[in-house]
């Protein structure tokens, strides 16, 4: 079994790849949580959705999140009442959010929730949220003058990321608790992935959920991680100027920085060819190659020599 610590788009890519030369049953899931927003009364699990979506053939290919085919109908009848819209909702969509919701209500675990969804979705792959209690991102930017405190959805989608952010904090984290699934997936697998995923929005409230940490740790001989900073830019999204923002390298370096108390390997693209003695000096072996998952040829490419680094295959 392999698992997979993981954010929405960047790691829905890379899980595709990996399910083209893996038995998708020996593929764990550990999903990032952060992102969940109540929205209409609705709980909305982004990340979940987006590698579920993604693996059962039913993303929307364009925005990358959301399913295709979609319509919109419930979304501009809210409107008509001047209801809040800026967080787009399609139609089908919806009925993942209120089915998660209503089992919710009726005491079920997002674990066991996010099984019957991805069961729906034909999914083969477990996916696991990293932890069932309310972990959520909170980040804390200068808006006219004074700080305000976004949620990630606020952040993310109604400010489209633009607000230099001053602060990040994983609400809830010195609490919450990883599931058993995720416990025992951290200890036994044979490889560990990092996704190419946002590392402060996608990875870090992983890892600030201080058991999960801690046993990563432990485990650092089989952790592996993909840059999802290529020539110092992210291939989509606020990744690189997060990083700077907060005091980091936006590049493969401050990732593998970032990540170096329970990586062992780290992944980075051929462009970034040049930073790979500075990286290897932080006792973190490099291997380069193209990382830009254009299609998923490439992706089950990228994915194959990730499982060769650590001799699994
Ligand atoms: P989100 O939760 O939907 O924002 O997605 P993730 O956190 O999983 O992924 C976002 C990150 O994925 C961004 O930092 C991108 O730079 C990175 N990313 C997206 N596509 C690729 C790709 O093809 N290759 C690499 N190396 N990184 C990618
Ligand atoms: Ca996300």
């Amino acid at each position: 079994m392999i698992a997979i610590l993981s954010g929405g788009v960047g790691a829905a890519r890379f899980a595709a790849g990996v399910t083209q030369i893996m038995e998708p049953s020996e593929v764990t899931i550990i999903s990032n949580v952060g992102d969940d927003e109540v929205m209409h009364g609705l709980h909305i699990s982004p990340d979940i959705d987006t590698v579920i979506y993604t693996l059962g053939n039913a993303i929307n290919p364009e925005t990358g999140w959301g399913l295709k085919d979609e319509t919109w109908r419930v979304m501009e009848a809210l409107g008509d009442y001047g209801g809040e819209t800026w967080f787009r909702l399609g139609d089908k969509d919806l009925a993942t959010h209120m089915f998660r919701t209503h089992m919710l209500a009726s005491g079920k675990s997002l674990t066991k929730i996010t099984e019957l969804i991805r069961q729906r979705w034909g999914v083969e792959v477990n996916v696991l949220p990293a932890t069932n209690d309310r972990l959520r991102t909170k980040l804390y930017a200068e808006i006219d003058g004074r700080e305000q405190e976004l949620s990630f959805q606020e952040y993310f989608v109604r400010h489209a990321h633009e607000p230099e952010i001053k602060r990040i904090v994983y609400e809830n984290s010195s609490s919450a608790l990883p599931t058993r699934e995720v416990t025992r997936a951290i200890e036994t697998a044979e490889l560990i992935i990092v996704a190419p995923s946002n590392p402060l929005l996608s990875i870090a409230p992983i890892l600030s959920i201080a058991p999960i940490a801690e046993s990563l740790k432990t485990r650092r001989d089989r952790i592996v991680a993909i840059s999802p900073i290529i020539a110092g830019a992210a291939v989509k999204g606020p990744a690189a100027k997060l990083m700077k923002e907060l005091g980091f390298m936006p590049s493969a370096l401050g990732v593998a920085q970032f990540y170096r108390d329970f990586i062992s390997a780290i992944v980075i693209d051929e462009k970034d060819a040049d930073l790979k003695d500075q990286i290897s000096a932080l006792n973190i072996e490099v291997l380069t190659t193209n990382t830009l998952m254009t299609d998923p040829v490439v992706s089950a490419q990228l994915a194959q020599q990730v499982l060769k680094l650590k001799k699994v295959k």
